[in-house]
């Protein structure tokens, strides 16, 4: 078998080194030294999680299915039930994946790297300690990333998360609000020890300052006092999500010996802006293929099973923030039993967004 070094230990990295070790791959899983806690909301629809092999993902401190309000610009309100939403730390969560990575027998060098090189006999792999050759590359290591950077990639219609982790604030309830402005979205998210808060947007089509203000006044209504002014460290990160530039850049990076998965690879979805369960598949898929000692298919794997559904969901998202199903969507689902069930199902990953239009009208011509 092949060496391989996957660099970054978050979930796209730590399903690829579970997958590697487990099919018996020689794999170093290179990881900061101390990772820190990752900018993100940590809500996965468990349901729609690949079964990774070893993960015990179950033992995890999370919040299940809080109850959850939705809210829209003209103070429209309802409470919905998200099935199947689990919200972690992500600290503790990738720390499992690699501990179950380790388990399966994969060697965690806890050290950044600092530079790749690929040449004509593989990946040159270098850190403080380590300068390694390798057959092939997982490049896991995020939106910012130096596998991205090392095969030229720019980054390209990004969105944005702006907001903070707020250790100690006990909130009882999720909360989601669509802001009026382009397609950002705001939000609250109970998590054992605290609570995540944050606005989603694409960047260019609104001004961070607007964002930034709709985030306060959110903030204002939906928090107790004293926690209203965002105390300690806020984050502005980039959260990549699926485009026509995804598959071109993997086709790239394969040049390389690279095989890009998750954030690095451009994966989240574009619409909710949910990257990790892209990141847990991706990483398993990057695996399948090197087992199989086929690479190169990774990137058919990929637009074969990521393509549409993607395609649907860049569709998705002008008609649910900007057409009359985001303006109507929050009032007619408080009326409308049918049209509720399918919003909730959409927002916990149970609707696919190729259904989305039809079962929405079959909904709503279906008394309530
Ligand atoms: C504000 C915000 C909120 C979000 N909320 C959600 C949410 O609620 N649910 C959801 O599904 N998605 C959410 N996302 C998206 C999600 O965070 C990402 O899509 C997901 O983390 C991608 O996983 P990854 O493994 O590809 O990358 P990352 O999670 O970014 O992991 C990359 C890892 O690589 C490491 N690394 C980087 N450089 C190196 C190096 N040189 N050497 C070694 N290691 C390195 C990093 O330390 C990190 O651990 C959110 C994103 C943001 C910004």
């Amino acid at each position: 078998m092949r060496s391989i070094a996957v660099i970054g230990g978050g979930p796209a990295g730590g399903a690829a080194a579970l997958g590697l070790a487990r099919g018996g791959a020689r794999v170093d899983l290179y990881v900061p030294s101390r990772p820190g806690e990752k900018p993100c909301g940590g809500a996965v629809p468990e349901a729609a999680l690949p079964p990774l092999e070893g993960f015990e993902g179950g033992k995890l401190r999370r919040v299940s299915e809080p109850p959850t309000l939705i809210e829209n610009d003209r103070g429209s309100r309802i409470e919905i039930r998200l099935a199947g939403i689990e919200i972690f730390r992500r600290r503790d969560f990738d720390a499992a994946l690699v501990s179950a990575a380790e388990r399966a027998g994969a060697v965690v060098q806890r050290q950044k790297v600092e530079h790749i090189e690929p040449n004509e006999r593989g990946v040159r792999v270098r850190s403080r300690e380590i300068d390694r050759s390798y057959d092939w590359v997982v490049g896991a290591d995020g939106a910012r990333g130096l596998t991205r950077r090392t095969v030229g990639l720019q980054s390209a219609g990004e969105s944005i998360g702006l907001g903070a982790s707020l250790s100690g604030l006990e909130v009882e309830n999720l909360v989601l609000s669509f802001l009026g402005l382009a397609d950002s979205y705001a939000w609250v998210f109970p998590r054992p020890g605290g609570a995540s808060v944050g606005v989603a947007y694409t960047s260019g089509t609104v001004s961070d300052d607007s964002v930034r203000i709709a985030l306060a006044s959110f903030l204002d209504r939906t928090l107790p006092p004293g926690w209203r002014q965002l105390p300690g460290p806020r984050y502005r990160y980039p959260i990549p999500v699926f485009g026509p530039a995804t598959v071109p850049g993997l086709r790239k990076a394969l040049l390389s010996r690279i095989l890009l998965v998750g954030d690095a690879a451009s994966l989240a979805d574009p619409l909710t802006r949910e990257g990790i369960r892209y990141g847990l598949l991706s990483g398993s898929w990057a695996a399948d293929c090197l087992l199989a000692e086929a690479p190169g298919t990774y990137p058919d794997v990929i637009a074969a099973r990521l393509g549409l559904e993607m395609e649907y969901a860049l569709k998705a998202r002008d008609l649910f923030f900007a057409g009359s199903v985001g303006r109507w969507m929050v009032p007619v689902s408080r009326l409308h039993r049918g049209v509720r069930i399918v919003l909730q199902d959409l927002l916990a990953c149970r609707q696919s967004y190729s259904g989305l239009t039809m079962r929405l009208a079959r909904a709503a011509f279906n008394p309530g």
